[in-house]
């Protein structure tokens, strides 16, 4: 039997050993007195340029874990400055803090100065690993920062030696990383790249028109009541559209934004360019931008999707002026870790998803990107501009920003409401009821209809600047949105006509051709090819035709097929396992009515749009079609056939 007695005088004893041991360790009253506010403000500087380093390397290095892209593709450019100032501050502010609290009771010790920046300290590391939860972060950094702070307790002098001896060369280092990003000297962190030298034929300060190019992420034609939709959701473009052309059949070369933006920038079809789910555009095909430069232009990118359009995509190459990432005090905290799962993680909205990698926390909404943009051409004094934009309100969640008061259909009101917007990617559509969903396409509606509100001032804002008349204007999408057809939600999913038809209006200088309609089908590939026509500034490298022999007065251009092209899901969303692209690569084409789709399987398809505009009668079965499916199929061919992509890649990934 166990002596009870005798079991609690050896666990004293055992504790009266340990508690001598401490202070025995402890540090005489001389050293206790020497730790100096200073000494805390030292110590939690130092802490905080090794973290920040620390969680720079390790956010770099576990990205190939969650995602196989290269360099800092599909990630915000800006850590590599962003990281360490973020640990600088928050750790400068804390032992500011320490110090101050030590100086009002200086024998507060070690232990309660130190300790709670060494918990701050192995936090921000356990937090730098996103497959780690939150809650067990938090009680490993206790149990690390216990122990750690005992040592430093212990060895004080040696520490704080340390300490002094390597907080001058951490500085300097975290100095010139920090100072290296921002002057964009890290490969892969560049701003903008420079205009190329004259690789066009083109005279270097040829006076033409401005342009103007107006992408419309997630646009589909058919909710535009410029299109005939039932909803007013357009009314400037259908305004606009009296003082240009409006193209009623416009075609994207693919369902996703970084090879149609691509596609637009290059002239090249899909297949042709270096673009994938997880490949930048390389720099082997001059885009517009570059062409536009070396013709005299000033070049600028505005663009509010900056996961798949900013400098880390290819797409900035060639505009000296490129605005992607926000910068705001929330933008920069959301890019750390210590940000983005302690400070800002109750305000969590699902278009941060980024695959566990650090990416924007504001989408920049409409309103900005034309303000930004219009402030840059005002600063161009004259010079022949060339702007991009890519505006973003119309993809998902579509919550159009706080002040748009316009809505169609069911107003959402409730948190549920909301909560249903904000995680549309991933609820699985099946457990929504009709209302639910009914609900998220009226919002849709919302998002085109505030697009269209700030596309009007737009346009208004260069009339009154006395801009227009002297501007080509472009307003386009890059892909469109299923909403249910074919039981299909979002896009990269298919190449059916919801995420392929697009909206097209050009808007000539003069207001040439005004009110004028074309009815033929034409593809976003032939932009590049049109604004180098429109321009008059010859030597285009752009293959495809412009677009211009749809508007001149003798106009009857032969219809051609255009191509559209998807190789791999974008994204997996619960219920997209029956999406067509997930049988592979797919190919589609439109000839006149009729569209042909070739799936991964081989499975074909033919529509006739005409007859049946939401492509629910696969004609590809029958006898009588067999010789329009015999000419679509070498057409498809002859597409292919184009200039094969140049350098490595790797496709299906
Ligand atoms: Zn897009």
């Amino acid at each position: 039997m166990i002596d009870f007695q005798q079991t609690v005088r050896g666990w004293r004893l055992k504790k009266l050993r340990r508690d001598r041991r401490e202070l025995a360790m402890r540090p005489r009253l001389g050293q206790e007195t020497s730790f100096r506010p200073l000494c805390v403000l030292g110590i939690a500087l130092w802490l905080g340029l090794i973290i920040g380093l620390a969680e720079l390397v390790l956010t770099r290095v576990q990205k190939p874990l969650t995602d196989p892209s290269p360099g800092l593709f599909r990630m915000n450019r800006h850590i590599m400055w962003t990281i360490p100032t973020v640990n600088l501050v928050v750790f400068g502010f804390c032992g500011l803090v320490a110090a101050l609290m030590l100086r009002a009771r200086p024998r507060l010790g070690v232990r309660v100065a130190v300790g709670p920046l060494v918990f701050l300290a192995t936090l921000t590391l356990l937090l730098s690993c996103r497959w780690l939860h939150v809650l067990a972060c938090l009680v490993l950094a206790f149990l690390f920062a216990f122990r750690l702070t005992r040592r430093i307790e212990s060895g004080l002098p040696a520490f704080r030696r340390l300490v002094r001896r390597t907080l001058p060369a951490m500085a300097g280092l975290v100095a010139a990383v920090i100072g290296l990003s921002l002057g964009g000297q890290i490969p892969g962190v560049r701003q903008a790249a420079a205009p190329t030298p004259a690789v066009s034929a083109g005279g270097q300060d040829a006076p033409g028109p401005n342009v103007l190019l107006v992408v419309l992420d997630t646009v589909r034609a058919d909710h535009l009541s410029l299109h005939g939709y039932r909803r007013d959701t357009s009314p400037n473009l259908s305004r606009l559209a009296r003082r240009g052309i409006t193209f009623k059949q416009a075609r994207s070369t693919a369902p996703w934004t970084l090879p149609s933006h691509a596609s637009m920038m290059t002239g090249r079809w899909p297949h042709e360019l270096s673009t994938g789910i997880n490949h930048p555009l390389d720099g082997t095909h001059e885009t517009l931008a570059e062409y536009l430069a070396a013709n005299g232009y000033a070049t600028a990118g505005f663009v509010g999707n900056a996961t798949y359009c900013g400098i880390e995509t290819g797409l900035g190459r060639g505009f000296a002026h490129f605005e992607d990432h926000e910068l705001s005090v929330a933008d920069i905290l959301w890019t750390s870790a210590l940000g983005q799962r302690i400070l800002l993680q109750g305000m969590f909205r699902p278009e941060r998803r980024t695959g566990g990698t650090p990416n924007d926390y504001h989408r920049k909404d409409a309103a900005q990107i034309r303000r930004d943009m219009l402030a840059w051409v005002e600063g161009q004094k004259g010079r022949p501009f060339f702007a991009f934009l890519n505006l973003y309100d119309a993809h998902d969640p579509y919550m159009p920003p706080t002040g748009f008061d316009r809505h169609f259909g069911l107003r959402p009101r409730s948190a549920a409401d909301m909560s249903i917007l904000e995680r549309w990617f991933i609820h699985d559509k099946k457990k929504l009821t009709p209302e639910e969903i009914q609900s998220v396409l009226d919002a849709y509606d919302d998002g085109i209809a505030y697009l269209d509100e700030q596309l009007g001032e737009l346009v208004d804002d260069l009339d009154w600047l006395g801009l227009l008349a002297s501007t080509l204007v472009i307003v386009t999408a890059d892909h469109g949105e299923h909403l249910g057809e074919h039981q299909l939600y979002g896009h990269a999913s298919s190449l059916y006509d919801a995420e392929i038809h697009v909206p097209l209006l050009i808007l000539l200088p003069d207001e040439a051709h005004a009110g004028q309609v074309v009815t033929a089908q034409v593809s976003l590939r032939d932009l590049a090819a049109t604004v180098a026509d429109v321009t008059g500034l010859g030597g285009s490298p752009f293959p495809g035709r412009s677009l211009a022999r749809h508007w001149a007065a003798d106009a009857s251009p032969q219809p051609e097929p255009s191509l559209s092209e998807v190789d791999a899901p974008v994204m997996s969303a619960p219920n997209q396992g029956r999406s067509p692209v997930f049988r592979g690569p797919m190919k589609a084409v439109a000839a006149g009515k009729h569209v042909y789709v070739r799936n991964g399987d081989g499975q074909e398809e033919l529509f006739d749009v005409e007859a049946d505009p939401m492509q629910s009668r696969n004609l590809a079965g029958l006898p009588q079609v067999q010789s329009i499916l015999d000419q679509i199929r070498t057409d498809l061919d002859r597409l292919l056939q184009a200039e094969a992509p140049v350098g490595p890649r790797s496709r299906q990934d």
